[in-house]
C-alpha cells in the first residue's frame, strides 16, 4: 500500500516512515528540504519539491495508487510565525489547501494531518482534553486550527476523511542514532540542553522561574518521537478500517518542569553545565499536559517511553548529530 508523506524528511515525518516502511508500507517521501535533510529520507522513494507544486502533485498521485497522505510539513516556530505571519498562513495554510485539492482530483480521500497543543492558547483545564476550547494565541497555533476547521468542511463537502495529531511535546530519537531532532535554528528545550552539556552553547537559560508550578517553572508534557510514529500507525489503519474523521491528543499525559529536564539531562549525561533564569518568554502557559485517553480508547495507543528515555535516546542522537552526520 502506497503512502504519501509529505515531509517525511523531517523530524516527527522521517521516525513515521521509519516505521511506516517497517510495517510494510510503501512509502513516497515529498520534501522540498526547506527544513528536512536529505539523509532522513531513506526509508522510502525520496521525490524533491514542494506541496504546492500542483504539476508535481498530478505526476504523483497518477504514477503512485495513493492510499493515504500524511502530512507534516510546516513551519513550527512560535516567535517566527508572530513577526512574519504571512510566511506561516501561506505555508501552513494555503499550500496545505493546494495538497489537499490535489488530493481530492485525484480521489484520495485519507488524510493524516499534524495538528498542535496550541491550538487550545492557554488552557483553562489541565489535562487538556480534545474538546477544551480552541484559543490559540499566535499565528502558528491558528495556522494549524485553521486546517483542521477546513478538513472538518472537507469532510463535510468532499467526503475527504482525516486524522488531526495534536502533537505536545515531541521529543526523543529512534534508538538507532540514526535520524533525530535536527532544528535549525533550535528553540526546543530538550536539544538546547543538551547544546548545553556538550559545551555547543554557554548556558541553557530558564525562561521564567515565577510560574504557578511547584518550582516554579513551566510544566510540559513531553512524548517520545516513535510514540508518535506509533499513533500515526494507528491512525492510519483507523482511517482505512473505519473511515472516520477524528482528532486526538498525542501526549504521555505526564508533566515535568523545565528545571526537572535540566536535572535530568545533568544525572543521565553525567554532565554539569550552567543555568540561567531569565525572564518569562511571552505566550508560555504554565501546564501543558494532555489528556491522552482518547487516543488510548479509540486507537489502542498506548505511550511506551518515560522522560529517561526520551533523554537517553536524543542524548545518542545529538553526539550523533555532531559527528558530521547532518547539520
Ligand atoms: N524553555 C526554556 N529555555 C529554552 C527553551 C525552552 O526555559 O531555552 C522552556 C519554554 O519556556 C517552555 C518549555 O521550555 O516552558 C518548552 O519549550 P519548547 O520551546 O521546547 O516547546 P513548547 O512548549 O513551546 O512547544
Amino acid at each position: 500500500m502506497n503512502i504519501l508523506v509529505a515531509g517525511g524528511a523531517g523530524y516527527i515525518g522521517s521516525h513515521v516512515c521509519k516505521m511506516l516502511n517497517e510495517k510494510g508500507y510503501n512509502v513516497i517521501v515529498l520534501d522540498n528540504l526547506s527544513n528536512g535533510h536529505r539523509e532522513f529520507a531513506k526509508y522510502g522513494k525520496f521525490i524533491p519539491g514542494d506541496i504546492s507544486d500542483k504539476k508535481l502533485l498530478d505526476i504523483i498521485f497518477e504514477h503512485y495508487n495513493i492510499a493515504a497522505v500524511m502530512h507534516f510539513c510546516a513551519y513550527i516556530e512560535v516567535g517566527e510565525s508572530v513577526i512574519n505571519p504571512y510566511k506561516y498562513y501561506e505555508n501552513n495554510v494555503s499550500n496545505t489547501l493546494v495538497l489537499l485539492n490535489s488530493m481530492l482530483k485525484h480521489n484520495v480521500n485519507k488524510f493524516i494531518f499534524s495538528s498542535t497543543a496550541a491550538v487550545y492558547g492557554m488552557p483553562e483545564k489541565i489535562p487538556i482534553k480534545e474538546d477544551a476550547p480552541k484559543n490559540p494565541i499566535n499565528p502558528y497555533g491558528k495556522s494549524k486550527y485553521m486546517v483542521e476547521e477546513i478538513l472538518d468542511d472537507f469532510d463535510k463537502a468532499y467526503n475527504l476523511k482525516s486524522i488531526r495529531f495534536r502533537y505536545f511535546n515531541a521529543a526523543g530519537a529512534d534508538e538507532s542514532g540514526e535520524i533525530g531532532e535536527a532544528h535549525n535554528p533550535e528553540t526546543h528545550l530538550i536539544p538546547l540542553i543538551l547544546d548545553a552539556a556538550l559545551g555547543k552553547r554557554e548556558s541553557i537559560k530558564i525562561f521564567g522561574t515565577d510560574y504557578e508550578t511547584k518550582d516554579g517553572t513551566c510544566i510540559r508534557d513531553f512524548v517520545h518521537v516513535n510514540d508518535l510514529a506509533n499513533a500515526h500507525i494507528k491512525g492510519l489503519e483507523y482511517l482505512l478500517k473505519e473511515n472516520k474523521t477524528d482528532c486526538f491528543n498525542l501526549g504521555s499525559g505526564n508533566g515535568y518542569s523545565v528545571r526537572e529536564v535540566i536535572e535530568k539531562v545533568k544525572e543521565i549525561t553525567n554532565i554539569d553545565f550552567k543555568v540561567e533564569e531569565i525572564e518569562r518568554r511571552p505566550g508560555d502557559p504554565a501546564y501543558l499536559i494532555a489528556d491522552n485517553q482518547k487516543a488510548k480508547k479509540i486507537l489502542s495507543w498506548e505511550p511506551k517511553y518515560s522522560l529517561d528515555d526520551i533523554i537517553k535516546t536524543a542524548w545518542t542522537w545529538h553526539k550523533e548529530r555532531y559527528n558530521g552526520r547532518t547539520r
